[in-house]
């Protein structure tokens, strides 16, 4: 069963009551979460209920030894992550065979989580699971929860390989939310090639935050980085310095005025003295709620108790990152709840492990990458029901521009659906290995794995991998078989993250991905944190970086060469035609660009000495023919320029399809292209064997790349700028563009009187 409903939707209470009743009855939990610290949330929540019964524990990285061989012999309500399942549990199962033995219900928490090349291993992980299950004679229910995603049931049966019921209905009451959309105005600031600079996104949700407490509005702003959101939190306190200052009573009125929205400040300046700032420990969450005395502008009750001295108006604003202790968490909750804090600017680290339902507002800098995590960032605002506010402040990037122009694609449509791919082969080949580790497998394991699991695994024993006799396919080999298996990164040995100063190893990022993300030089985010990449050594596999507060951002550029290894479907579009199919991508990272954080100003492009890099990897892409490009070439327009910023937009287009950041897929275009012979655009997936964007591309491709036109031209600037075609990582420098041209070569591209006839559900393209 799969629950996919919103944001405090009463989706925990929904898996944790047949949950506690199966430990009651003698049963046994697994709960899967995507990280550690939802599964310490968990574990609280669940010690909180005081059943002795339930004796729950966390079996993750941070287990201490000691305790591992406890939780296993006495657990009877396990929480972990797929990573510890991956390499720990399943593993040795032998030493979990009581716990498995009455495994009654395995709960997927945040599976929406689970996607693209990352949700494809997970699914086979789940695979395994299933089957060491059925070793030891269980046949756990799996419950999964979810955001609000389109089609769940069909993600679901992705994810666990089962047949599943799905439920979508949220009957939980809920005042109406006033959505915002706000694009920030174009500065007189220049970028690359002389093009206009917008307002940051953060300058501008500084101003809204600070603007919405002094209207008493509690608010929370997501930005992307910790250090932006401690931007926005400084710079937001700053405006509400200067604004108790000009309140204050030695002020003559007329310095004193108030606009009409700012209600809050309706009240005379010189604020009894009686009232003690706020005791964060005694003020409870239902004192600061009674006696209502005002309406703000929203329409809330304002409470004379939520209102602060002028002079502590900007300590109601704060910063919030990961990595918080768990008392920490508590605190600012209390404080949330109580008033003493309005504002508080976060990372999307607050996603997970904090309770803020007391909100009336939520500013969202930056299109936070699908509609689903957009309404589940929206739907924190809104307490006890009643009515609230959510913003979304566009980024300088095609597809916020295109949002903010084009409400119609955020409201009324279904949220995205949730893309992965099990049968990757070079996600199931390493799977397949740890499962025959596990217990070596036989014929009748092949259905679990997918239609494709026999050829991966002739594969294998070609490889030497896996050794095939009478009873199965056998893994002989001394290391393990899970370290085949890079769950998080995109296959490949992967470079470790360390901290230079400590010896601190902070991730690691896979080996295609390191290129781009950790090199020499680069601001690297990691849980919201920022650092600076000192040394990037491939041979070594190491990134070595060290803490650091840089005013910039880093963008790698590449330089992309591209060739077709086979075609699978294809179909017209317009006059040209539409393909899918698998591509060799030969990319090289060549220089990184720097942008100033706060106003989106360049500084600079450094140059990165980087070998090239082969993926295979599945694409999209369309060609026309020369007939069709003949009369706009005729009409002076740069055919190539046309094509690249067609390309970049469509690029920038992709993730309102299928579930996918825009640096999970690249592209090339090209007036002449060696393998089609005609002008050609290829969207392709950055994964090594591909994770389903392209092929969602495929699918959806009229709609995309309508899209991608529009956002083109409701971007104001003359020439093409970040928000419409320019593109931070392209390694030519954003040369050449032609932003007429390509709104002029779309419109080639989406006519459909010049369509072939074709039957008309051709764009389905079997997915
Ligand atoms: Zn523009
Ligand atoms: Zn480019």
């Amino acid at each position: 069963m799969i629950i996919s409903t919103g944001t405090a939707s009463g989706k925990s209470l929904a898996y944790l009551t047949p949950a506690v009743a199966s430990c009651l009855d003698g049963g046994t939990i697994l709960y899967l979460t995507p990280t550690k610290a939802l599964a310490a949330d968990q574990l609280r929540a669940l010690r909180e209920l005081r059943i002795t019964q339930v004796r729950a524990a966390c079996f993750d990285g941070d287990t201490p030894f000691e305790e591992r061989t406890w939780v296993r012999q006495h657990a009877n309500y396990v929480l972990t992550n797929p990573d510890m399942l991956h390499r720990g549990i399943l593993p040795r199962h032998a030493q979990w065979s009581s716990f498995f033995r009455r495994l009654r219900l395995i709960v997927v928490d945040e599976c929406h989580g689970y996607r693209g090349v990352f949700g494809s291993h997970v699914a086979q992980i789940l695979r395994r699971l299933r089957r060491v299950c059925a070793r030891y004679g269980s046949q756990p229910t799996f419950l999964l929860a979810s955001a609000t995603a389109s089609e769940p049931g069909a993600f679901a049966k992705r994810l666990t390989g089962l047949e599943m019921d799905e439920v979508t209905v949220d009957a939980s009451p809920k005042g109406s939310t006033t959505i915002a959309l706000w694009e920030p105005p174009l500065t007189e600031l220049r970028g690359e090639g002389g093009a206009p600079v917008r307002r940051t996104a953060t300058a501008e949700a500084a101003d809204l935050l600070a603007d919405l407490v002094l209207a008493d509005v509690r608010t929370l702003a997501f930005v992307r980085s910790r250090r932006g959101a401690e931007t926005v939190a400084l710079s937001a306190r700053a405006k509400l310095s200067d604004v108790a200052f000009s309140l204050t009573p030695h002020r003559t009125p007329s310095t004193a005025k108030t606009s009409p929205t700012d209600s809050s400040l309706d009240r005379p300046a010189s604020a009894s003295p009686s009232e003690a700032p706020e005791d964060q420990g005694s003020t409870g969450p239902d004192t600061a709620m009674q006696g209502a005395s005002a309406v703000s502008p929203f329409g809330w009750n304002l409470a004379d108790g939520e209102r602060a001295d002028l002079a502590e108006l900007p300590d109601k604003i704060a910063a919030y990152r990961a990595g918080y202790l768990a008392e920490d968490r508590r605190l600012l909750e209390k404080a949330l709840r109580a008033g003493t804090i309005m504002g508080l600017a976060t990372t999307n680290a607050l996603e997970l492990g904090v309770d803020v339902s007391g909100l009336d507002a939520v500013l969202i800098a930056g299109w936070p990458g699908t509609r689903a995590s957009f309404w589940q960032q929206a739907g924190r605002a809104g307490r006890d029901g009643r009515n609230a506010l959510a913003v979304l402040i566009a980024r300088d990037d095609p597809l916020d521009t295109y949002l903010v122009h084009h409400p119609q694609a955020l409201f009324g449509q279904p949220v995205e659906a949730i893309v992965l791919d099990p049968d990757n082969p070079y996600v199931l080949g390493p799977h397949l290995c740890a499962a025959a580790a596990e217990i070596p497998l036989t014929e009748n394991d092949l259905p679990t794995f997918g239609s494709t699991t026999a050829d991966v695994l002739d594969d294998l024993v070609n490889q030497n991998l896996l050794r095939k006799r009478q009873a199965g396919w056998f893994w002989t080999r001394r290391e393990r078989a899970t370290d085949l298996a890079d769950i998080r990164g995109g296959g490949g040995a992967p470079i470790q993250v360390v901290e230079s100063s400590t010896g601190r190893l902070l991730g690691s990022v896979d080996e295609p991905s390191a290129h781009s993300t950790v090199h020499t030089g680069a601001v690297y985010l990691h849980q919201g944190e920022t650092f600076l990449v000192e040394l990037l050594d491939l041979d070594a596999g190491v990134a070595l970086v060290s803490s650091g507060n840089p005013d910039y951002t880093t963008f790698a550029r590449d330089i992309t060469d591209i060739s077709i290894l086979s075609t699978e479907r294809s179909h017209p579009l317009g006059p040209g035609t539409l393909h899918f199919g698998e591509v060799e991508v030969t990319r090289q990272v060549v220089s990184y660009l720097k942008r100033r954080l706060h106003s989106g100003e360049m500084l600079g492009d450094e140059p990165l000495e980087l070998p090239p890099r082969t993926l295979r990897t599945r694409a999209v892409w369309w060609t026309l023919p020369a007939s069709a490009v003949a009369p706009l070439a005729e009409a002076g327009i740069d055919l190539g320029g046309a094509a690249h910023a067609a390309e970049h937009a469509s690029i920038g287009l992709l993730p309102l399809f299928a579930t996918c950041d825009r640096w999970d897929i690249g592209g090339v275009s090209t007036e002449l292209h060696a393998d089609t012979g005609l002008l050609t655009v290829f969207v392709y997936d950055g994964h090594e064997g591909g994770a389903g964007f392209a092929e969602r591309g495929y699918a959806r491709a009229t709609d995309w790349l309508t899209a991608t036109r529009e956002a083109i031209m409701s971007c104001e600037c003359e020439r093409g700028c970040p928000s419409c075609i320019q593109s931070p990582k392209c390694g030519n420098g954003n040369e050449p563009l032609d932003k007429r041209g390509a709104i002029r070569l779309l419109n080639t591209l989406l006519t459909p009187e010049q369509r072939m006839p074709s039957p008309p559900d051709m764009a389905a393209g079997g997915c």
